[in-house]
């Protein structure tokens, strides 16, 4: 029988790191151990992201984690692109925000206080011709949510204030690393793997402390008594209507010969639905099979935001077999529409899927987790990680949130309660 004071829900970067923080002494219930940091191989070998593919290495907390994997990290200088037109006359620009912003003059200060929104701060800062050409088309497709509703906060590290440019390789991510996910969760597993449970949880019930989860294999339903508990799943957040969350259709696509270009990512045309192209075969060589070359997708839908004509097929066709005909007509169609002309005939696999993609930064949605937080804390229950804590966070913020938890479980102070409720941590990386 498993003994542990503390029951983790969800085996994404989040619990595996807490569980690996508090050295094992817990149990992980999980559907599916990695997350989001999971590769899908197809049966020709490509393998797809789920999630991340790239992560920053300025961030002690991450570091740590990267230099035990050295033979498969692959470093990279970030190399990107956005699109505009459509494909025929389609033209694209690099590094638009962060090579171009040299000469702007503004009298606006770099805090962003005084910004109760994006729309605000960019009009104020950018101006009003950048703000309808970039900024509003860039971020109102991929949140799927009005400019004026999204909070300045996420922005901070990602654009540059025109005051504090330095130079072009600025930036969050202007030079990162990529290593496989099944590598990392493999480092995470390397001890622990006695420790966790395969299960779906159907519920936690605060009142008497149980956890109610179903076993994969059996289907037995069981109940555990908690201690102190994590929860990745965002069941907690449900019904708090500030905390909006939209949906990603990922296409991931390998294809026959070499790249056209060379790059890592880029954004499609604001006028269509794609929002990401990723060369993933850029990332690192085992992940096209040789002679090859592989792109992952990303549409992002939400309820709210009108749904691309491109979903309804995606979601007709992958209810027919993987790597179906139309499911092919489908990937080079989105491709095309983002300015890759990919003939449908050079097209070898098709990986398709729909899941929760990003945690929405609406105005004062920072403020709302606080507050859950702060009740559950009372309970014993602590949250973290990219659902738990509703934070669109990459790799590095979401191992300092488990390491927050971890700091505040076995040390209890006002200022590390600080941190964990108000995420702060995020801000000064
Ligand atoms: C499209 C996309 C691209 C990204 N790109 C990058 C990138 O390039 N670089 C970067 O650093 N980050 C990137 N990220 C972010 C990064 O992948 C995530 O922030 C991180 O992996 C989230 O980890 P997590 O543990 O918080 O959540 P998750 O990985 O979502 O883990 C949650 C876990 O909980 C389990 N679970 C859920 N419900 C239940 C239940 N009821 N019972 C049991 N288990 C349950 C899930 O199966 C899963 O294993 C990207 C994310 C997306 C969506």
């Amino acid at each position: 029988m498993l003994r542990a004071d503390t029951i983790i829900l969800g085996g994404g970067l989040s619990g595996l790191t807490l569980l690996k923080e508090l050295s094992g002494d817990a149990i992980l219930i999980t559907k599916n151990v990695g997350g989001l940091i999971q590769n899908y191989v197809t049966p020709n070998g490509f393998s797809f992201d789920l999630g991340g593919h790239v992560y920053n290495s300025s961030n002690p907390d991450i570091e740590e984690v990267m230099n035990v994997i050295p033979n498969t990290l692959h470093s990279h200088r970030k190399s990107w692109w956005i699109r505009s037109g459509t494909f025929n006359e389609s033209e694209k620009y690099t590094f638009p925000v962060q090579s171009s912003m040299r000469s702007l003059v503004t009298d606006t200060p770099q805090d962003t206080s005084w910004s109760p929104n994006l729309e605000d701060y960019s009009i104020k800062i950018f101006g009003e011709a950048f703000t309808e050409e970039f900024f509003r088309p860039f971020n109102e497709r991929v949140w799927t949510t009005a400019l004026s509703d999204l909070d300045v906060d996420w922005v901070k590290g990602r654009v540059q204030h025109p005051r504090e440019f330095s130079d072009k390789n600025w930036g969050l991510n202007s030079s990162f690393y990529y290593a496989p996910g099944s590598e990392i969760v493999k480092y995470f597993l390397k001890d622990f793997s006695n420790n966790i449970i395969n299960g779906t949880v159907l519920s936690v019930n605060l009142g008497d402390k149980t956890v109610r989860y179903q076993d994969d294999l059996s289907g037995v339903i069981y109940y555990v008594k908690y201690n102190r508990l994590i929860d990745t799943t965002g069941r907690f957040l449900e019904g708090e209507s500030i905390l909006r969350r939209n949906y990603i259709a990922y296409f991931g696509v390998g294809v026959e010969g070499s790249p056209a270009y060379d790059f890592h990512w880029c954004y499609g045309p604001f006028d269509q639905s794609v929002h990401r192209v990723t060369l993933l075969s850029s990332y690192h060589p085992g992940l096209a099979p040789s002679g090859t070359h592989s792109y992952l997708m990303e549409i992002p839908f939400s309820s709210e935001y009108r749904s691309p004509w491109i979903i309804s097929v995606l979601l007709r066709a992958m209810k027919t077999k993987p790597n179906s005909s139309i499911l092919k007509f489908a990937a080079s169609a989105a491709l095309r529409t983002a300015g890759f002309p990919i003939e449908k005939e050079k097209v070898i696999d098709v990986w398709a899927k729909v899941s929760l993609g990003y945690p929405v930064p609406m105005v004062g949605s920072r403020k709302v987790v606080a507050q859950i937080k702060e009740k559950l804390f009372n309970q014993n229950v602590f949250l973290a990680g990219r659902w738990g804590a509703h934070g669109y966070w990459n790799w590095e913020h979401i191992v300092t949130d488990a390491r927050v938890v971890r700091r505040l479980l076995n040390d209890y102070s006002q200022d590390n309660l600080n941190h964990y409720l108000t995420s702060d941590f995020y801000y000064k990386v």
